[in-house]
């Protein structure tokens, strides 16, 4: 059979009666490719996450939540996958890893009551980043859920790999927010994780650097972090550099990857694969976190790499290979139609479908995409690459010898999982996962607000900013 017209950089133009037979995605079985990994797949979403509004001028887009969900329709990706509406997290969730008075104060501040009160903004860090909306409590319940959600589906087997695009804050503090995320899903779920994984591995691929989750877990061997971003000492948040390796038991399990502008798709992945293969030989991972930011793509509104679509999903596909369970969020990313160009991509990798090229036609927000109304514009040549091959090289053998220093994974006696985190019974967790599923049936979903564009869409049409 030929994929002539998949996936690839030829144009093949067509008829409009071949463009409406043409599949969305051709099923890539048993090859190479997938080393037979044929992966159960779960897809944790909540429409109500998008209709929250950081500012017009705040580049953080919810819409783009919207956006990719659409795509992912238009692909009929839900026939590959369980879809799921998840619950939103509850306050108690919230403070597995946050602080009473912090979690207190964002169930509390409105845009109305905020103006009296200048000190407790300025002691909890809001301000032009992450300024306080209507809604903010509810977004953070909404998203942090979500991959809870997803995290709990990996948990009782039901997931291979979960999917939860509007996760992935990966910048928000114990005590305070930073960078646009309030609350940090990523630590909560991998403090759930913790409760049956003895070892979690955290990938961040943002091209910001993932400092919330670092330094969350900076001082135990039981979370290894690695986090490729940009670094020169100023660029947020200003942390990231190669002597960043943890300390006390977590001594040697950060992995810190600075680099530079215009990195491109050949330079980005050989790094990628050549750290990530040896990381996971020796720690190995019993269930990975893979933080799929898209501002590390070229052409973000606040980005500096060249990558493109294919070079980012490389990445993810090479990690889905090891076949080890898998929670896949999503991050930063600020120009809305390739950040849902991305993801959507990205959910194809996951479940082993080769996407076609061209967008299908029955698409909302169609003319988004124009001109070129393809799945992979080019994004990659704008920025020179900054990046010597030396440099690389150089820090390349500085990461791999940090590992050399990793003393072989770490095994945990199940004494050793903190009280708090262990105090579900096997019957309350099947209550919960029971529970989850008869909240979110796929019937239920398709009566609900997908697969058409609904009045709340329009209705916010006017307030995209890019
Ligand atoms: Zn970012």
């Amino acid at each position: 059979m030929s994929y002539g017209w998949l996936d690839d950089d030829t144009t093949i133009s067509t008829d409009l009666k071949t463009t409406k037979e043409t599949p969305f995605y051709e099923p890539i079985v048993n090859n190479f490719e997938t080393g037979g990994y044929n992966p159960s797949v779960s897809y944790h979403y909540n429409p109500d996450v998008t209709q929250y509004h950081y500012g017009v001028r705040h580049p953080m887009k919810p819409f783009r939540l919207m956006l990719t969900d659409h795509l992912v329709i238009a692909y009929k990706l839900y026939e590959q996958m369980d879809i799921y509406k998840p619950r939103r997290a509850t306050k108690e969730e919230l403070l597995e890893f946050h602080s009473d008075d912090y979690v207190k104060f964002l169930e509390t501040v409105t845009p109305e009551n905020a103006t009296k009160l200048a000190q407790t903004l300025k002691k909890f860090n809001i301000g032009d980043d992450c300024p306080v909306f209507d809604g903010m409590y509810d977004y953070c319940q909404i998203y942090a859920g979500a991959s809870l959600d997803a995290s709990r589906k990996l948990i009782s087997g039901m997931s291979d790999i979960a999917i939860n695009w509007s996760g992935g804050l990966h910048h928000a503090k114990k005590h305070e927010p930073s960078g646009f995320c309030y609350v940090n899903d990523i630590v909560l779920s991998i403090l759930d994780l913790l409760r049956v994984h003895p070892r979690v591995l955290y990938i961040d691929i943002d091209l910001h650097h993932g400092d919330g989750v670092q330094e969350a877990f900076y001082l135990t061997d039981r979370v290894m972090t690695v986090s490729f971003h940009k670094y020169n000492g100023e660029f947020f948040p200003g942390t990231g550099n190669h002597d960043e390796t943890g300390l006390s038991k977590g001594k040697h399990f950060t992995l810190n990857v600075p680099l530079q502008d215009g990195i491109d798709d050949e330079s980005y992945t050989r790094l990628f694969k050549s750290i990530m293969e040896p990381v996971i030989a020796n720690f190995k991972p019993t269930a990975i976190v893979q933080q799929c930011g898209a501002d590390s793509l070229g052409c973000d509104r606040l980005g500096c790499f060249n990558l493109n679509i294919k070079a980012h999903g490389e990445c993810v596909k090479f990690i889905k290979s090891f076949g080890i369970p898998m929670l896949v969020v999503g991050g930063g990313g600020y120009t809305p139609r390739n950040v849902s160009r991305l993801w959507c991509y990205e959910t194809g990798i996951m479940t082993n479908m080769k996407l076609n090229h061209k967008l299908p036609d029955e698409l909302p927000f169609r003319n988004f995409f124009q001109p070129d109304y393809s799945l992979h514009p080019n994004l990659g040549d704008r920025l020179d690459n900054k990046n010597t091959k030396k440099y690389l090289e150089n820090l390349k053998n500085q990461l791999l010898e940090n590992l050399r220093y990793m003393k072989g994974a770490p095994s945990v006696a199940m004494q050793e999982i903190p009280p708090d985190l262990q105090n579900l019974t096997t019957d309350e967790e099947q209550a919960i996962i029971d529970k989850l599923n008869s909240e979110s049936s796929y019937d239920e979903y398709l009566e609900n607000e997908r697969y058409w564009i609904n009045e709340k869409d329009q209705a916010r049409k006017h307030e995209l900013v890019e």
